[in-house]
């Protein structure tokens, strides 16, 4: 398939004497539903311009672990409607480069509409908004990765700035001792064949953890594989939310009704019981006393595989490993020291967003004069980039994005002041922002949001959903209005409607 849109497809080329029609500054899954949806709207032939500081489109997809997969059905991870260039079962659970080349292909279909120059292994230095005599303008300053002395400023008519979450590259942890191997996921597979049977302890219990744990298991030498879990984390299962043959029909409950469940728990304050009720309600492990929830999916199949496969599971953080006059130790936070053998392999999984060790800069989600919309965490439409790109993008082109109430919401700030707030305020947000485009905008472009997860469910069940939802909108609005207002008070974050 397209032996990879990169570089050369098309000419990397950027015309500095031109203004463009749209500037789309982040190849990830955001930047392209963003770039997918303004070419409903842009004329046909309009001038278009895709800059990315990697190689190719794809974003966090070009450079994530090797055996990550999706955690949701690939149909629900694309472009706007984009279909999935490919026969699999419709639960497949896609793999890194699958994903990478499949978000990578809709720039073919994007270059069928607009005049489109794509500029990778380009990094963008600058975005503003500037009044020119012709207009407000967005003005972009860039380099090329190889020249970062040969700055190129270029005008648009109206930016995207999609440049993901602050993000932090995994390094291994540190250790007082070098007795033991210290990686990160990306070096999991080669550290296995050059250390034959010796034991794995992951560190870190969530996505990547998980991953981590199966990838491990799937060799079946059957070494000892440890996961040092902290708080423990919980997962959405997967078999129940996504059910498959005529359970589509019977069973499950489409993923907006389990957000409005969420968000209607959370009252701004209670946190803790928010998390328990998710658990006990829609988690894999509903016994557990896991108390994290990061928006991970998992099947019951996964859960027991792990769950057998481990030798043991440590709820504690771990503080180091070291040589002590006991011998090799793991060194806890809270618990005793555990002895461990020379040449284990512990692996960095206590996860990279948001772990920076400053806060991202902020900047507004829609610039005063409307010229440059961005997709960042620290005044976030969504938590999840790839909606917020979506619907951001429909809205603007149609007027609708100020005065509708949507909120947008500092979610960086939050995640650093208390995860599980952040959780039920981000469900609150995003199904308050959900209920108002539903409000707002025609069916039929609803029906075009390839990423909703209600689209697992068939046509009746999904339009069921929708009438609920619609049945009571205006309730759930102002719950959840008055759980962001007393979360912004409480946090001192910003969070409000976008006016
Ligand atoms: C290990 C892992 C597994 C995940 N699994 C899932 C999953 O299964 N399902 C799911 O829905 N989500 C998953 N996620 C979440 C993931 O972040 C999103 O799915 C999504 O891919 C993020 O897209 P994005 O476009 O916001 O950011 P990115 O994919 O990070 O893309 C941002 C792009 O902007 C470019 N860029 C940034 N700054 C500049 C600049 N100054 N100049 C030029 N270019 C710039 C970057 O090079 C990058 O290509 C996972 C995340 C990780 C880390």
């Amino acid at each position: 398939m397209l032996d990879q849109i990169s570089k050369d497809t098309f000419q990397n080329q950027v015309d500095v004497t031109k203004v463009y029609d749209l500037v789309v500054i982040g190849a990830g899954v955001a930047g392209l539903n963003a770039l997918y949806a303004a070419t409903r709207y842009l004329p046909k032939g309009s001038s278009v311009l895709l800059l990315d500081e990697k190689a190719m489109a794809g974003g966090m997809w070009n450079t994530a672990y090797d055996f990550v997969r999706l955690h949701q059905p690939h149909p629900m991870f694309t472009v706007g409607d984009l279909r999935w260039d490919w026969r699999k079962p419709r639960d497949y659970l896609a793999r890194r480069d699958e994903v990478r080349d499949h978000l990578s292909s809709s720039l073919e279909s994007v270059a069928k509409l607009v005049n489109l120059d794509c500029c990778f292994e380009t990094k963008v230095v600058s975005s503003n908004e500037v009044g020119t005599s012709e207009g407000y303008r967005a003005r972009i300053v860039f380099h090329r990765n190889d020249h970062p002395d040969q700055k190129a400023t270029i005008e648009a008519r109206q930016a995207v700035y999609a440049p993901g979450l602050n993000y932090k590259e995994t390094q291994p942890l540190a250790f007082s001792t070098d007795a033991v191997a210290s990686i990160i996921p990306q070096d999991l597979l080669e550290t296995l064949k050059s250390h034959p049977s010796t034991p794995v302890y992951v560190v870190g219990g969530g996505k990547t953890g998980m991953d981590t744990v199966l990838a491990v298991l799937a060799k079946g030498d059957g070494r000892k594989v440890s996961l040092i879990n902290g708080r423990g984390t919980n997962f959405l299962n997967r078999t129940k939310y996504i059910p498959n043959g005529l359970k589509r029909w019977t069973s499950g409950l489409p993923v907006s009704r389990l957000f409005r469940d969420l968000a209607l728990k959370f009252d701004g304050d209670n946190e803790t019981q928010t998390i328990d009720h998710f658990r006990r309600h829609h988690a894999t492990d509903t016994q557990s006393p896991n108390g994290v929830f990061l928006y991970g999916l998992q099947s019951e199949e996964e859960h027991h595989r792990i769950a057998s496969g481990l030798q043991q599971t440590i709820g504690d953080y771990l503080v180091d490993v070291a040589g002590t006059q006991e011998g090799l130790e793991i060194l806890l936070r809270n618990g005793e020291p555990l002895e461990v053998e020379p040449g284990s392999i512990f692996v960095n999984c206590t996860g990279s967003f948001f772990r920076a060790d400053e806060m991202a800069e902020p900047m507004s989600c829609i610039s005063p004069h409307g010229t440059i919309v961005s997709i960042n965490a620290r005044d976030a439409f969504h938590f999840l980039t790839s909606v917020a790109g979506f619907f951001l993008m429909h809205l603007l082109y149609r007027g609708e994005l100020r005065g509708r109430g949507f909120y947008t919401l500092d979610l960086e700030a939050l995640f650093r002041k208390d995860r599980n707030a952040w959780v039920g305020a981000s469900a609150a947000q995003a199904y308050m922002n959900q209920v108002i485009a539903v409000q707002t905008l025609p069916m039929m472009l609803l029906d075009r949001c390839g990423l909703d997860l209600d689209r697992w469910y068939p046509f009746p069940r999904r339009m069921a959903a929708l009438y609920q939802m619609k049945a009571t909108a205006n309730e759930d609005i102002a719950h959840c209005r008055a759980v962001l207002d007393r979360v912004a008070d409480r946090f001192e974050v910003r969070c409000a409607s976008l006016n």
